[in-house]
């Protein structure tokens, strides 16, 4: 397990693929414990790296993982049966904004897919959460650039800032969730629901 992990750490790196930072993964992990978490939905595998780690936690935790890119998926297939996840990741292959989930119902829904479409994972996906299940976001810094604090010189960046920038807003203003932030690895935000005994 430990040597799958530093392979796919090497592997994301050689292939300049995203995976989570490490300080981000251990809050995550240390989340899932602390608030005995079992049923976990994560929207952006890449490789399955976050999604095996989520799922080592603790023995009954199963996770459902999404990922649109196939070469992407395949190498996450790959990897969860390498460490014999097989009947703890639910591995589908699509884009999440056009996947029908049926009513499985989500103790923490992690969004580490597309930046600029956050809200409307946030808003299709709520639904699928239990009353006191939580939203966790990743990236919500983006390297520093949102909120102003490092120059911006493409307009691709930019558009993914701005659209970072209005899913704060959103999150911020929401009326139904309450969400902290932290300043962990690239950013990470916790969504709750209001008034939920
Ligand atoms: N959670 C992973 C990293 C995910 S990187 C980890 O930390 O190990 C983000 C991934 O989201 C990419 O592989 C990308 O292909 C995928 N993605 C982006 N938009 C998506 C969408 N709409 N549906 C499904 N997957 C998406
Ligand atoms: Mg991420």
């Amino acid at each position: 397990m430990k040597e799958l992990i530093l392979e796919m750490e090497q592997y994301a790196e050689a292939k300049n693929i995203p995976i989570i930072e490490k300080e981000s993964i251990a809050f995550i992990m240390k989340f899932i414990k602390l608030n005995n978490i079992k049923n976990i939905l994560e929207i952006g595998s890449a490789i399955g790296y976050s999604a095996i780690l989520m799922a080592s936690v603790d023995s009954d935790i199963k996770v459902t993982t999404i990922e649109r890119d196939e070469v992407r998926y395949m190498e996450c297939v790959k990897n969860v049966k390498k460490c014999n996840f097989d009947k703890k990741i639910d591995i589908v292959y699509q884009d999440a904004l056009e996947l029908n989930l049926s009513d499985v119902e989500y103790d923490l829904i992690f969004i580490d897919a597309a930046k600029g479409q956050y809200k409307n994972f946030f808003e299709k996906y709520k639904y699928f959460l239990k009353p006191k299940g939580v939203i966790i976001s990743d990236n919500i810094n983006f390297h520093g650039y949102v909120g102003g604090k490092k120059e911006i010189t493409t307009k691709g960046l930019k558009g993914i800032v701005s659209k970072l920038e209005d899913y704060i807003d959103f999150l911020k203003n929401n009326e139904e969730f309450t969400t902290n932030f932290y300043n962990i690895g690239d950013g990470l935000s916790v969504s709750y629901r209001k008034n939920v005994k």
